[in-house]
């Protein structure tokens, strides 16, 4: 067995039933897109199909079972008694087919996504490496003309940026928002000719060794109408107030709190419709969680973005959004592109 292993075995009440790929690939480190392991105090199962075969043999600490395409009658077969299952990602039909085989079925969330959400040494590292190359990234892409160009072509040219910059993927379809699009949190990049003097919302990652980086600025084209000005600075002073509140032992709404109350007292908070920030890893968006009606609390090892957005309905849009190691101390800001306000041509 390996240490997440056993500090997953050090929560169970009953062995557990791992459906989720990317916890699969969190505990045993072993990738597929049809894969289960259960986990019990004296044994690991591996349980995978033919085209994975190879690649199960090697994992270490496991005990690997090959199965059919359709995994969960295998399963079945070698289980018995009470079984955990991760509720939020087992679809009924594979409940249904543990149940017929007579297991007794305990629905368990969060957990190997509360191990998840503490990074250990080497995770931080690449993560700090896949944020430092979203930081080149932004400078070179700064450095483009925007005005003239659609949404889609700045879009794509970031994307090549980049795999230049050696990133193996992006962590998610990238977000070029300008004027009315940028209004839209997650608008996708469309053909809009971008214009002068107003935003341009960026929001973009990579991913390094697996794990994902995520941020976002403001860009400016030129002069600003004072409602976008008056945003863009309110949204600074909300981000900085985020960030000043994420500590070890802060809930996750109180972070979102000292945020929105900046948005809020300029008269803005019903423009500040989404969470403040959310966990990255593995995945974009994991654990813990920063809005109002989070119950996390964040602690040391956690990894999560400050990002308030202010979003003025066909005019403009303003988001900034840093990547956020939480210490014993002040937090660990691993974006570092300049979050002044950066006029492009
Ligand atoms: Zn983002
Ligand atoms: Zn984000």
């Amino acid at each position: 067995m390996n240490e997440r292993v056993d500090r997953l075995c050090a929560l169970l009440e009953e062995p557990l039933l791992v459906t989720t790929s990317v916890n699969v690939r969190y505990l045993v480190g072993f990738q597929s897109s049809n894969a289960a392991l259960l986990v019990a105090e004296d044994r690991v199962l591996l349980f995978t199909d033919f085209r994975y075969a190879e690649a199960a043999r090697a994992v270490e600490g496991v005990q690997f079972v090959q199965t059919q395409r359709s995994l969960l009658k295998t399963v079945a077969e070698q289980l018995e008694g009470r079984i955990g299952f991760e509720a939020a990602a087992l679809p009924y039909a594979g409940w249904q087919t543990l149940a017929d085989a007579g297991l007794e079925l305990v629905p368990r969330t969060g957990i190997v996504e509360k191990l998840r959400a503490v990074k250990e040494e080497n995770e931080l590292a690449t993560i700090r490496e896949a944020a430092r190359m979203t930081d080149k990234v932004y400078a070179a892409f700064a450095e483009e003309t925007f005005v003239g160009r659609t949404e889609r072509d700045l879009a794509w040219r970031m994307e090549q940026l980049f795999h230049e910059h050696g990133a193996h993927a992006l962590a998610f379809e990238l977000i070029v928002g300008s004027g009315p699009t940028g209004a839209l949190p997650h608008g996708r990049p469309t053909n809009r000719i971008v214009e002068a003097n107003t935003t341009v919302v960026v929001d973009a990652g990579c991913i390094v060794d697996g794990y994902n980086s995520d941020c976002t600025r403001t860009f400016a084209t030129g002069d600003l109408p004072d409602e976008l000005a008056t945003a863009y600075e309110v949204c600074l002073r909300a981000e900085l107030a985020g960030l000043e509140a994420m500590r070890a032992g802060v809930s996750g709404s109180d972070a979102d709190a000292a945020a929105r109350r900046v948005i809020d007292d300029a008269g803005l908070g019903e423009k500040f419709g989404h969470g403040l920030g959310h966990g990255v890893g593995l995945l974009v968006h994991e654990a813990p969680t920063a809005r109002p009606e989070s119950t996390d609390v964040l602690e040391p090892g956690n990894v999560v973005t400050c990002e308030p957005g202010i979003y003025l309905e066909g005019k403009g849009g303003i988001r900034i959004e840093d990547l956020v190691v939480i210490t014993d101390g002040e937090p660990e800001i691993l974006s570092s592109y300049t979050k002044e306000l950066v006029t492009v041509r």
